[in-house]
């Protein structure tokens, strides 16, 4: 990285030491496991460039946008609603929650039993290692599970500026109601903060941006049902994960490149992986960068992941918002219809997300399906026995797993994918 980065980093206020070994774990592993893979699709090379830029060029975007006022807001959560931090002009950052660094420092002030998720963020935030949380102009934190919303009471004195939003636990009425209290007091937030307030066409312009980006990535899911598979579950991954930080603009005209080249590639019967390879559909916890360890696992075992029931994945993008209305009220209330369909776990009950597991598998046409849940995550651990138990009475084939962010369970989980594999096959 250039000495203009580094400087940059200086002043954001960085520890240099404990990021430069950050960036030397995350370009290894990224080397080890995406670059290894064989038959991607050309496109993926706008990814690659990004992820070698990933505390380089798009911070520095950022902090140039700042320079001409505009506001980054960073986040962990796919109820903090985009379309209004574009309304602002603003910029919306997922946040670094992906890796096992600083968890020292992060069980200090968390309970060893906190999910890796949590511990990431305080990690990362304790340690001085993320551009994008000291670039954040506030940090948006959420009450969804216990985990963070108890957490974001020690969190508030880990970062700068920490706004907390409430959100329900109960499709109900009420439950609505309090969604849409929380979005009208979050707006107010972001007009005060931006000193600009939200107009009809603003929030139009944001809401038709962020549903480009969705369709773009529909467009990559919806090719997956292809046998071969034209694009690696790795790769699917990357272009979810990506979809939190990159430009919303530049991110659409690239997915849509790589749904155009994917379209040539089925016609051509050109997948990276053989016909009738085992298609493997995850379902659980979202999966930051770079927690990759589960499906490079699973995809170096002769499979094939066809989809990804997760935040980041369909669950964070299957709705769009309507942007028809006359008012910002009318604009408003369609984001709170769309918001109030996501099915996560801390929801109560939460039928819809099983729904939404088997409309997957058959859409994907795949072959089985791996629950995914990090240890502590009582959300969707708890759900996963449910979701098992439906899954199964109705023959699909379904491994439970719970890990963490390292890499000590990788031989045990290799071995366990291996059968799981096996068994689809037979
Ligand atoms: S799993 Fe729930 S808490 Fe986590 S990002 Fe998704 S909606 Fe938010
Ligand atoms: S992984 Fe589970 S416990 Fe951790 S933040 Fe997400 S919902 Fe909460």
């Amino acid at each position: 990285m250039s000495e203009e980065y580094r400087q940059m980093w200086t002043d954001l206020g960085l520890d240099l030491e404990a990021h430069d070994a950050l960036l030397e774990a995350l370009g290894k592993g990224y080397q080890d496991i995406y670059l290894s893979q064989e038959n991607r699709p050309q496109g993926m090379q706008y990814f690659d460039f990004v992820m070698s830029e990933v505390h380089g060029l798009r911070v520095k975007e950022l902090i140039d946008a700042q320079k001409q006022g505009r506001k980054v807001i960073g986040s962990f959560c796919v109820f903090v609603p985009e379309e209004l931090i574009l309304a602002i002009d603003g910029i919306s950052v997922g946040l670094c929650t992906g890796a096992e660094f600083g968890f020292a420092e992060a069980e200090k002030v968390l309970p060893r039993n906190t999910c890796a998720l949590i511990k990431s963020a305080f990690g990362f935030g304790m340690t001085k290692v993320c551009p994008y949380m000291e670039a954040s102009d506030m940090i948006v934190g959420e009450n969804t599970c216990d985990g963070k919303k108890k957490s974001y009471e020690v969190f508030k004195d880990v970062v700068k500026d920490l706004y907390v939003m409430d959100i329900p636990q109960m499709k109900s009425d009420s439950g609505k109601e309090l969604l849409r209290s929380e979005y009208l007091k979050f707006k107010e937030k972001l007009e005060q903060l931006s000193g600009r307030r939200i107009t009809v066409d603003d929030l139009r312009k944001g809401i038709e941006t962020v549903n480009a980006k969705r369709r773009a990535v529909h467009r990559i899911s919806e090719l997956r049902n292809a046998d071969p598979v034209p694009i690696s579950g790795m790769d699917a991954l990357l272009i979810n994960q990506v979809y939190f930080y990159d430009d919303p603009q530049r991110f659409t005209e690239s997915v849509n490149k790589i749904a155009d080249e994917l379209e040539e590639r089925i016609k051509e019967k050109k997948g990276v992986s053989a016909e009738k390879t085992p298609r493997i559909l995850i379902s659980g916890c979202p999966m930051a960068v770079p927690n990759w360890k589960l499906p490079w696992i699973i995809e170096t075992n002769n499979a094939a992941i066809v989809g990804e029931e997760s935040c980041v994945g369909e669950r964070g993008t299957r709705f769009l918002t309507d942007s028809e209305g006359s008012t910002v009220d009318d604009l408003m209330d369609n984001i709170v219809d769309r918001y109030f369909n996501i099915d996560c776990a801390i929801f109560t009950p939460n039928q819809s997300r099983t729904e939404h597991i088997l409309e997957m598998y058959d859409k994907y046409r795949a072959d089985g399906v791996i629950h995914y849940s990090l240890q502590f995550c009582q959300p969707y651990q708890i759900e996963s026995g449910p979701v098992e138990s439906t899954l199964e009475d109705k023959g699909i084939p379904v491994m439970r797993i719970e890990t963490d962010y390292s890499q000590e369970d990788a031989g045990q989980l290799r071995t366990r994918v291996e059968a799981f594999v096996e068994r689809l096959k037979g």
